[in-house]
């Protein structure tokens, strides 16, 4: 299996998967392919080198050992960071957040939990929230 980035004449990006690189120029010429977006037909491939499946473990070095660790000790640092300079207020984030917005004289930090239907409500009022990986400290 091969995947493809693929971008229509809209400039819509998606993924699609294809048997081999054949099936997807067979696809292409008799005008099967779709955007998934608008459904325009006028497709191409947005970048050179597919992607392919590798189903044999052995081979997956990715992402490397190294890479992971120097990651896992930023999100602590990270974590570190926002316990010190920021307040929990827990799951009700939400609340306080609007609390802080509309507040102009209020600079406070803080930090919490929300689900996505208050993110995407916090969102529409023209809050953006910045979520990070929590990571474990011990883990
Ligand atoms: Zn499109």
């Amino acid at each position: 299996m091969i995947k493809y980035n693929l971008k229509c004449n809209n400039k819509h990006e998606f993924e699609s998967w294809f048997s081999d690189s054949k099936e997807f120029e067979k696809l292409s010429k008799k005008k099967l392919l779709e955007c998934i977006f608008c459904n325009s037909k006028i497709i191409k491939k947005s970048i050179m080198s597919p992607r392919i499946l590798n189903s044999n473990k052995n081979e997956n070095r990715n992402p490397p050992e190294l890479e992971l660790k120097k990651l896992k000790k930023d999100l602590i640092n990270l974590r570190k960071f926002v316990e010190k300079n920021f307040e929990f207020v827990g799951s009700n984030l939400a609340n306080k957040v609007r609390d802080v917005y509309y507040d102009k004289k209020s600079n406070k930090n803080i930090y919490g939990s929300t689900s996505e239907k208050e993110r995407e409500e916090l969102k529409e009022e023209g809050i953006d929230l910045v979520s990070i990986p929590w990571i474990e400290k011990d883990n």
